[in-house]
């Protein structure tokens, strides 16, 4: 490709919405063009970048089994309707009308879509296992469209569905697409952890999520140096360090004059944060809740959600707990009329000090069953940097991520829902058993740009390269220069090398910068050594340049052809 020919539209300064390296460059080196929040161009770099990855993608999942398909991305909302999704799923479901007045969804993902196809025409164990993938755009009105390609509202997405006749057996699919990420995310150089994930809206049995470490990253991750274990904190557990056991002392109710967090009150009471316990209210879906938690440790909302099996917990507001007759500061489980739900953190916790539902009072020496009966205990609290590892005990870590896949086994939640059922050997109906597997194409651009990067701009890895290798004709007014150029740009593309020649009449300084922000991962330049029969050879991540002879760049070509 010749340069001049090219459509290439590189920025020297940095968007003004651009906050992150991914954005930045994307943008700056001509990769993409944003039309509207959250909805991007690919203009002809970025097309070739995203068409690299999704081969990795296609090539990981064949080799695995997966059949590549392709499912409308208008949904009609009446199998919404049948999952109960077209409800829950609430403002990022892009919904529109036809002309005879008919809903429909742009698809944010398609486990209904391929669940009416799969109960359409499978009806015998005979005809399982299944396992789909696409390759697609996917819409989501997302609430905060943000950094580039990393959260928009229009994005691509592979997403696969498998069918199994048992749990037993999609345990087994569900190992197998694991291996394939594994793959896909090494085949892409990318530094990720595979971690534990919560289940979330999609639902289903188990999950986990990919995660590249980016300091941008919205996923919060703990893990474990010393045994693997990684969670991303809504999932993440903790061994709990308990407290030693004392002898319980008298209770009494102490007088506390505006004092309420929980530092203030220890301070004022002289006892350590452990021993405060906050008593926290939350609206789960249309109704409240009360939860018990020690004072240094904050409530994990999603684990709540799903304890409690709701689809909405928000802390309760002010106005709430004044109409439930609650003083905001001084609220406490002893004599509260809400139901309660008590951290691990406070089971054998003695003498604590809890609010007296009084403006101004606490309760003091507060002890378990003799002053409040609780009879479980739940795992509420969010995991942090220094709580020892539920597996080895050894002190967690916590990083932020990019989450660029997702999988669960979904169990039979759609296929119940949808009557996808299936006939089993013993003549009995069953519903089929299901996994689904997601990867953020158009995100993992950005990721790899968020590893792969300098101050000068990208660093493609070979792989994902919109081009293998990048001439530059320094002096297009030489003629000897030019000759030699168009020599080697030939040659390289008889060896079926990707070759982008910079034949534009420019300088050589906009000439290398340009090079640097686009990221072409090897570099032949033809400048000034030319006159001692010699061309400048330069990988991208390196400052290292190599006089190679102009006899010798035929045998250098070829090396890049193994590359
Ligand atoms: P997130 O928590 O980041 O919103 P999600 O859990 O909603 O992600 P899934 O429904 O599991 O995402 O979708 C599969 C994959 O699609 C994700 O792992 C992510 O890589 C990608 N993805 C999800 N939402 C977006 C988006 N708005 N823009 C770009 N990629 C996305
Ligand atoms: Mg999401």
């Amino acid at each position: 490709m010749l340069a001049s020919r090219y459509f290439m539209p590189t920025l020297k300064e940095n968007p003004s919405e651009a906050q992150v390296p991914s954005h930045i460059y994307l943008i700056r080196a001509g990769f993409i063009r944003s039309l509207a929040a959250g909805i991007y161009e690919y203009l002809p770099l970025g097309l070739k970048v995203l068409k690299k990855i999704e081969n990795v993608i296609r090539n990981r999942m064949d080799e695995a089994g997966a059949l590549e398909l392709l499912l409308p991305i208008l949904t009609p909302a009446e199998l919404w309707k049948e999952t109960g999704r077209w409800d829950v799923y609430g403002k990022e479901l892009f919904r529109l009308k036809d002309r005879k007045d008919a809903d429909f969804a742009l698809g944010p993902t398609h486990e209904e879509t391929i669940t009416d196809l799969v109960r359409k025409n499978v009806r015998s164990y005979k005809d399982l296992p299944l396992n789909f993938y696409q390759i697609q755009t996917k819409f989501r009105d997302e609430a905060r469209p943000r950094y580039g390609l990393i959260r928009g509202r229009e994005f691509i997405m592979k997403d696969g569905y498998s069918f199994d006749v048992s749990e037993e057996d999609a345990i087994k699919t569900y190992e197998v697409m694991k291996q394939a990420y594994h793959k896909i995310f090494q085949d892409l150089k990318l530094d990720y952890l595979m971690v534990e994930a919560d289940v979330g809206a999609i639902g289903g049995k188990f999950s986990h999520e990919f995660v590249v470490k980016v300091p941008s990253g919205e996923a919060h991750i703990v893990y474990c140096e010393k045994c693997g274990y990684a969670a991303n904190v809504e999932a993440a557990k903790f061994h709990h360090h308990k407290l030693p056991p004392e002898e319980a002392l008298p209770l009494e109710k102490v007088y506390t004059p505006n004092v309420s967090s929980v530092e203030e009150v220890a301070n004022f009471l002289k006892v350590q944060p452990q021993k405060v316990v906050k008593t926290l209210v939350y609206k789960a879906d249309d109704k409240f809740v009360a939860v018990l938690i020690r004072g240094d440790r904050e409530v994990n909302e999603t684990k709540l959600a799903n304890l409690l099996k709701a689809l909405d917990v928000r802390p309760a507001t002010s106005e709430e707990l004044q109409n439930l007759g609650l003083v905001e500061g001084f609220i406490g489980p002893i004599g509260l009329n809400l139901p309660i739900y008590a951290d691990y953190s406070i089971h054998e916790l003695y003498n604590f000090v809890v609010g007296a539902n009084e403006k101004d009072y606490h309760y003091k020496n507060v002890n378990l069953q003799r002053d409040l009966k609780v009879e479980h205990f739940y795992d509420l609290a969010t995991a942090k940097e220094g709580d020892p590892c539920p597996v080895c005990k050894e002190p967690l870590k916590e990083t932020t991520g990019l989450e660029v896949g997702h999988i669960f086994l979904l169990g039979t939640k759609y296929s119940s829902a949808m009557k996808a059922y299936f006939t089993d050997k013993d003549g009995k109906e069953k519903p089929i058993v299901m996994g689904c597997y997601g990867i953020g194409v158009s995100r993992l651009m950005a990721a790899i740009v968020e590893q792969y990067h300098d101050d000068k701009g990208i660093i493609w890895p070979d792989i994902v390269a919109p081009f293998d290798l990048h001439i530059l004709i320094l002096n297009v007014k030489d003629e000897n220069s030019v000759k030699v150029g168009f020599d080697i740009y030939e040659k390289a593309k008889s060896l079926g090398i990707d070759v982008l020649l910079d034949d534009r009449d420019m300088s050589a300084g906009a000439k290398f910068k340009d090079a640097d922000l686009v990221g072409i991962p090897n570099r032949i330049v033809i400048g000034k050594s030319l006159n001692e029969g010699k061309v400048e050879y330069q990988r991208r991540e390196s400052q290292d340049k190599t006089l190679v002879e102009l006899e010798k760049v035929e045998e250098l070509l070829k090396s890049l052809v193994k590359r």
